[in-house]
């Protein structure tokens, strides 16, 4: 038996329907549990509709319209007319108990997690549903099945516990006995011994689905989303990221906590233990290999599999004299966190025990500042403790990988690519299983770091330079001519990849970040903006490129007068006018200190 999990975009209408339908006929299998999420879009409007209701805003009224508008156009164009009413009436009659629950809320002006639960699980039990329908119309031997009545939890409505004893049970009870092929049940719904239905958290549907394959034993689970697998890194900030075909489920496991939204990070849980594959793969590309997380048994393979990022971070430095040898410092710096159910992402300690650093997310900032600096009033007011320091604005980017540690020098090298980049770290951690290395920065540098330490382990050692040259003179117009000319002798020689992300004469200056048409510099020059150094050294400053390099092809002494600016910013000169080098012997060796020191 395999369980396929279909999210949110993956169903979000019929077009996209058709398209799960096509995967799941092509698949050469008896049996096969369909999970699936909400349309694409509707969870939120659930939850926007009880807000509005419970706020006692009319509003809400639109936004259930919105809902059955959804519904109801993927029903008309999913299921052939002659078929139509049955289902129609089905989900009309649903639609009316959902109207009536919102209107509930908006009467007594009140919201409570049960009925949040209630009136959310409506997306899945929609979805779910309709698509059942959807298959059994285009003669599909599929059935529809209520999870409530197979995954049991606690009564933590929001995100509650499932009771893997009764769930178990349920489940093998129901899946020996049915004579369907394919088995369509809604995703993140649940209930408990009561019956009362619960959810299992935002996301929870691949949870479902790996709930259901350890109940079963599933021989694989497949989670089809919008992406082709889990990549090297976010790539939507690094082009050059790629899936990675195949991850332990602790890296999986560290990447999906570390930022990696591919995959809902509890989902890992009931399956690892069972050694059920998961495979992630894209709806809208399904020819694409994936990524199979499965038990690693790869001990020589990549040290680094993947680099992930957390943003919006938050660090809390608690330091003083009275911290050092007293025990019980840090556990009531971690009581307060946790008493008021703020996450702590990373922790630092160094052994002078002088500080302790935490990393929360930023939406916690604030209130875990007044509750620490109550908790240590007395240690503040003594002086043996400094109010708590508070640093927003911050990331977290962590190489991960099982194989890390059997390498050294990964972490040399991770840090001394990003000093050489001028990313300044804030805070260092490293598990004892070497499994991930963290680092913090200032937000703003995130792109710059994830691209080069990128480029420094996945990318064969090609190093992309971002180059800024000022003058196309004589010099100046020969040495774009030679880049465009070597580049594929460079590229395959030297491991470089030059590109011109900015140029300017005397006139005008133009920037694009994706390198400029070296075939037409010229024109595109001819129509640039008004040329103006100090906004040229501060569009180098905020692109905030890996390996950028000033390049001044010019005679200017004012221009030669730039290059200490630039030095400082950890950003290479090169350059052919004489003037900084063969004017006062004081600034030559100035610049030569310069570039040693950065
Ligand atoms: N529909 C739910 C959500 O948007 C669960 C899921 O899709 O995984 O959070």
């Amino acid at each position: 038996m395999k369980v396929l999990k279909f999210g949110g975009t993956s169903v979000a209408n019929a077009q996209h329907i058709k398209q799960v339908q096509n995967i799941i006929k092509n698949l050469d299998e008896n049996n096969i549990v369909v999970v699936v999420s909400a349309l694409g879009g509707i969870t939120d409007l659930l939850l926007r509709t009880i807000d509005m209701a419970s706020n006692q805003d009319e509003k809400y009224k639109d936004s259930l319209q919105e809902i059955e508008d959804r519904h109801i156009k993927t029903i008309k164009e999913l299921i052939p007319i002659q078929l139509q009413s049955a289902i129609l009436s089905k989900v009309k009659s649903e639609l009316n108990t959902l109207d009536t629950l919102a209107e509930g809320a908006f009467l007594i002006a009140e919201k409570t997690p049960q009925l949040t639960d209630k009136i959310v699980s409506f997306g899945e039990l929609l979805s779910s549903y309709i698509i059942s329908e959807f298959f059994v119309s285009a003669g599909m031997n599929s059935a529809f099945k209520d999870s409530r009545e197979l995954i049991k939890t606690d009564d933590t409505f929001g995100k509650a516990a499932v009771d893997f004893e009764n769930t178990n049970k349920n489940c093998n009870a129901y899946f020996s006995k049915t004579k369907n092929k394919i088995t369509v049940i809604p995703g993140f719904i649940s209930s408990t011994a009561q019956g009362n239905s619960t959810t299992l958290g935002r996301g929870g549907s691949d949870y479902s689905a790996a709930v259901v394959a350890s109940a079963i034993d599933a021989e694989e689970l497949q989670i089809w989303t919008d992406v082709s697998g889990m990549y090297t890194a976010n790539p939507r900030i690094v082009k050059q990221a790629k899936a990675i075909p195949q991850i332990s489920y602790e890296e999986a496991m560290e990447l999906s906590h570390f930022g990696a939204k591919v995959l809902y990070p509890p989902t890992i849980q009931p399956v690892l233990s069972k050694n059920i594959p998961i495979l992630i793969k894209n709806t809208f590309a399904p020819e694409e290999a994936g990524t199979l997380i499965a038990k690693n048994d790869n001990a020589q393979g990549k040290s680094v599999r993947g680099i992930s990022n957390v943003e919006h971070i938050t660090l809390l430095s608690l330091e003083g004299p009275g911290m050092i040898g007293i025990p019980g410092i840090s556990k009531r710096f971690f009581e307060v966190l946790s008493q008021t159910g703020i996450s702590v992402v990373l922790i630092t300690q160094a052994s002078s025990e002088h500080s302790i650093c935490v990393g929360i997310s930023d939406v916690d900032a604030a209130i875990a500042e007044s509750l620490v600096n109550k908790a240590f009033e007395y240690e503040i007011a003594t002086n043996k403790i400094k109010p708590v320091l508070v640093e927003s604005e911050l990331a977290i980017i962590a190489l991960v990988g099982d194989n890390m540690k059997s390498h050294q020098g990964l972490s040399g090298k991770m840090f001394s690519t990003l000093g050489k980049n001028n990313v300044n770290i804030r805070a260092i951690a490293q598990g004892a299983s070497e499994r991930n290395i963290s680092a913090v920065i200032r937000k703003d540098d995130v792109k710059k770091a994830l691209n080069t330490l990128h480029e420094e382990f996945f990318e064969e050692n090609i190093k992309q330079l971002n180059i800024y040259v000022m003058g196309v003179g004589n010099v100046g117009s020969r040495f774009i001519k030679q880049i465009q000319n070597q580049k594929k002798y460079l590229k395959k020689i030297l491991k470089l990849n030059p590109r011109v992300i900015g140029l300017s004469n005397s006139r005008t200056m133009i920037f694009d970040e994706d390198g400029i048409p070296l075939e037409n510099w010229d024109e595109l020059l001819a129509k640039g903006k008004k040329a103006d150094r100090t906004v040229f050294f501060n569009t180098v400053l905020s692109n905030n490129h890996r390996n950028s390099i000033f390049v001044d092809n010019t005679a200017s002494e004012t221009i030669a007068n730039t290059y200490a600016d630039y030095l400082k910013h950890s950003i290479s000169v090169v350059t052919c006018n004489k003037i900084a080098c063969s004017s006062d012997y004081k600034k030559y060796s100035d610049l030569k200190e310069l570039s040693r020191e950065y």
